[in-house]
């Protein structure tokens, strides 16, 4: 491989942690060259910046910055990042709203550089095999239930329940980007009743039903999307074509079952793969920015009823 570009992260919380620094260093596709961490202790061996501008004007030698925040303040720095000359990786969601992400799109067109709407969910082996297997197929139900505990997975993570932190809608547009993947048509949103704890701006639960213009009578499409399971977890999307077996994918799309018997069953690789497309799309300058999972969420927010429900405390 030639040589790496220098890659700088920004906003150090648990998923630059846990998978965006051990995945750059496992790929070697990028050199971690530096990070952006606004409060908190710097790091013991990378230079570490309180804002990504400083970082930005100190490095003109870093060539492309992972954006790891919170979602409501990702677009301005994508956007600073860009004019600065730099190609761009998005966490999920990418944006807090579609205009923020059509107008980076843009920015990226204009300015010459690579952008990647990353959907980690996607890059899972299983997620491509239940894409293939439906390809073509009439599809008479899917079900998805995405189910979770937000104390366990999210603790202290008050950015989640603010407006724009997207509330259950986080995990849930994980589910929404493995079904937009592997689906073979285009699935619409026919109704949502979102609920909300009373003292909170985002959604503990949503019910989703989805529909599809060609539809025959009596396919059901929906999804359940909860952060008030405890106990077993649970990450699944059930697909029922008219013609074919059944299409299962569990544990969040990394296993997939077909009429019951596990065919895929691959630990979770999914950053590494995103760390290598990130390459492979720098070095062919293009970009890939899917607005697909978002469009359906924000169509949620516009055809959901609201209703109230218990606070929320942590
Ligand atoms: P997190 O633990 O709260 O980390 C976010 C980090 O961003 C914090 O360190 C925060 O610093 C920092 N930050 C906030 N504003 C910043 C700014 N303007 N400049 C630089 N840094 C800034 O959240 P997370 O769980 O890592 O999630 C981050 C993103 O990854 C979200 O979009 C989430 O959906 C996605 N994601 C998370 C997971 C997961 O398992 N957690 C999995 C996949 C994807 P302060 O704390 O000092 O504000």
């Amino acid at each position: 491989m030639q040589n790496k570009p220098k890659l700088a992260i920004t906003g150090v919380g648990k998923i630059a942690v846990d998978q965006h620094i051990p995945s750059i260093a496992e790929t070697e596709t990028f050199e971690l060259a530096a990070l952006v961490i606004p409060r908190g202790p710097a790091h013991q061996t990378l230079p570490t910046y309180r804002s990504q501008a400083e970082m930005l004007a100190t490095h003109p030698d870093i060539a492309a910055v992972a954006i790891c925040t919170p979602p409501d303040v990702r677009h301005a720095l994508v956007a600073e990042a860009l004019h600065a000359g730099r190609h761009v990786l998005m966490e999920k969601p990418p944006t807090a709203s579609l205009m923020e992400l059509e107008d980076l799109r843009t920015l990226a067109e204009r300015a010459e550089r690579t952008l990647f709407a990353t959907w980690h969910s996607q890059f899972n082996p299983a997620v491509e095999a239940a894409r293939d297997r439906l390809a073509g197929q009439r599809i008479r139900t899917v079900t998805v239930t995405w189910k979770e505990d937000v104390r366990h997975w999210h603790p202290g993570q008050d950015w989640i329940w603010r407006a724009g932190g997207f509330g259950v809608f986080d995990p849930g547009i994980n589910a929404l980007s493995i079904l937009t993947r592997v689906l073979p048509f285009t699935p619409f949103v026919a109704s949502a009743e979102l609920l909300f704890p009373a003292n909170r701006d985002t959604p503990i639960a949503v019910d989703l039903t989805f529909k599809q213009p060609m539809a025959e009578a009596g396919s059901h499409f929906t999804a359940a999307f909860d952060w008030r399971q405890e106990g077993e977890q649970t990450w699944t999307i059930d697909v029922e074509p008219a013609d074919g077996p059944r299409v299962t994918l569990v544990r969040g799309g990394t296993c997939l079952m077909v009429d019951g018997t596990p065919v895929v069953d691959d630990p979770d690789r999914e950053y590494r793969a995103i760390y290598r497309r990130f390459r492979d799309l720098v070095e062919t300058g293009t970009s890939d920015v899917d607005a697909a999972p978002l469009r359906l969420v924000a169509d949620a927010y516009l055809m959901g009823r609201r209703r109230e429900t218990d606070a929320f405390l942590w």
